[in-house]
């Protein structure tokens, strides 16, 4: 069974209704790694919902998180915004109400993309509402059986007058004051910009939990029975390990199903991490993979796995091998020995439910080359289709991959892979025996069926027939047409070219 449908059945001994939450902080760009997290969530959600389950999926966007520096991504001037809510923070841009909306709106926008529709809360509105408010008096309340847990748990030393709530410092705006008298609903403050003051604690706004507290009272302020989380969070002493005692113990809440994932590498760097750099942003990661691929990325392993990301050629060979789960889904290619659950996961992997109706007729490697090949969409159809059968829906969806492979071919692809056709014949030199096979490969092609396979045995043969080396004959054909010594493979590449544009050109190099 695929792991959202075991951790979907699990659920369902629980009871019928689930809240499933997901939640990322808006601090920087929302990475390929931070995607991980609202992937797994929402296909234990569609499988819940497949079970006939009561269901909700549930987003909660950390925007009353400070700043907690000035990321290498920052001008230098936001320093003075470190320790401020996100919520309360110029956008950069000037384009978003604020900090927090310049990150979130094109992750929503990813997600949309992604088919992925949660309820979305931005916890600045949440406290703003006064929804936490029951849950601060209760910590506050029993503010030394927190302290004692997390010390006993995280085996972490927190300071004598430590206590569970960060006071949003009504003189410098930061999240830095901390309570040394209390007596609800008011409390006394002191913040590290030496300011004092006193905060009643009903009004909206006037301070957060920190996150080992925040997390916990916010499965009981939502009702969460799920959560999926990264490793860093569910390590020994983390705040998982912590949550679930605070929840039992101090908001008396069975703390939610847990389903730890690991991280995303990004190939060759190592871990996505927003605030290193390491990472590729989810709204990138969407312009050069097709949201389905992007949700199968994610399918096709169990949750515990390390993915590594790379936005080089196994890009492609990630695209190949969901066109195979898809040529498999439609009982076009013969299962692989190690696949599992393919079909489910090809169904997972779907955006908006399974909408095409048969495999998808040309491969993405060989759309590379017909993008580089034609001038815009209209003509690369016109190439496509002088090899296969195009129905309206093989459109919509290839227009979809051309467009994203012409962004990767212009910002990730390797070189190696890049390649611009000559309109003209390129000055070159021609020796005899390079003459000699010319002449045999354009009698050799006058004479076949224009395909790829076709043109390539054509020149194997010619080139036998005139004692080249097979690569030295492929380097001259490169060199013809590119301008280089290498070039993608040779059949689909003249292939696509056309034959009349290849006769001429040989012609051309015949007379020079
Ligand atoms: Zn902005
Ligand atoms: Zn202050």
């Amino acid at each position: 069974m695929h792991w959202a449908d075991v951790a979907a059945e699990h659920l369902m001994k629980k009871g019928n209704e689930h809240v499933l939450a997901t939640a990322i902080t808006p601090s920087g760009p929302i990475h390929v790694g931070n995607l991980r997290e609202v992937i797994t969530t929402e296909a234990v959600y569609r499988a819940l919902k497949d079970r006939g389950a009561k269901a909700k999926l549930i987003f909660i966007a950390d925007t009353f998180d400070p700043l907690r520096k000035v990321y290498p991504f920052l001008p230098k001037e936001y320093e003075k915004y470190v320790g401020m809510p996100l919520a309360e923070i110029p956008c950069p841009c000037k384009q978003h109400d604020n900090y927090a909306e310049h990150f979130l709106e094109p992750f929503i926008h990813v997600m949309d993309e992604l088919g992925i529709k949660p309820k979305i809360y931005r916890a600045y509105d949440v406290y703003k509402e006064g929804r936490y408010n029951e849950a601060i008096k209760i910590a506050l309340d029993n503010a030394d059986k927190i302290k004692a847990i997390i010390e006993k748990i995280s085996g972490r030393d927190l300071p004598d007058d430590w206590m569970p709530f960060n006071v949003k410092c009504e003189k410098c705006g930061k999240l830095y004051g901390q309570i040394y008298e209390y007596e609800y609903p008011s409390a006394k403050y002191r913040c590290k910009c030496g300011h004092e003051g006193i905060i009643d604690l009903r009004k909206s706004l006037v301070g957060k939990f920190p996150w080992r507290v925040d997390w916990p009272a916010r499965w009981k302020i939502f009702n969460v029975t799920f959560e999926a989380f990264g490793k860093d969070h569910a390590a020994s002493g983390s705040s998982w390990d912590t949550g679930k005692e605070i929840a039992k113990q101090v908001f008396n809440y069975e703390p939610p199903m847990p389903l730890v994932y690991e991280f995303i590498h990004l190939k060759g760097k190592g871990a996505m991490h927003g605030s290193t750099g390491v990472a590729i942003a989810a709204s990138e990661a969407i312009k050069i993979l097709p949201a389905e691929v992007l949700r199968f990325l994610f399918m096709k392993y169990e949750p515990n796995r390390h993915i590594e990301f790379d936005t080089g050629f196994s890009l492609l060979d990630l695209i190949d091998e969901y066109d195979r789960y898809e040529r498999i889904y439609f009982g076009m290619d013969e299962k692989i020995a190690g696949m599992k659950d393919e079909k489910r996961v090809y169904e997972l992997s779907q955006p908006y439910g399974v909408k095409a109706s048969s495999p998808i007729k040309i491969s993405y490697r060989h759309l590379a080359i017909v993008a580089q090949i034609a001038k815009d969409f209209d003509e690369a159809i016109e190439i496509i289709k002088r090899k296969v059968e195009l129905k309206d829906y093989d459109e919509t969806r290839l227009k979809e991959r051309y467009e994203k492979i012409i962004y990767w071919l212009k910002n990730y692809a390797p070189k190696e892979i890049k390649f611009e056709v000559k309109k003209e014949m390129p000055e070159m030199e021609i020796n005899e025996k390079e003459r000699e096979f010319l002449n045999e490969l354009k009698a050799g092609f006058e004479s076949i069926e224009w395909d790829a396979e076709k043109i390539h045995t054509t020149i194997h043969e010619a080139a036998k027939k005139v004692g080249m080396q097979a690569k030295k004959a492929f380097s001259l054909i490169y060199r013809l047409f590119i301008g280089k010594d290498r070039g993608p493979r040779a059949g689909y590449f003249l292939q696509s070219l056309g034959k009349k544009f290849v006769m001429k050109r040989i012609d051309d190099a015949l007379n020079a």
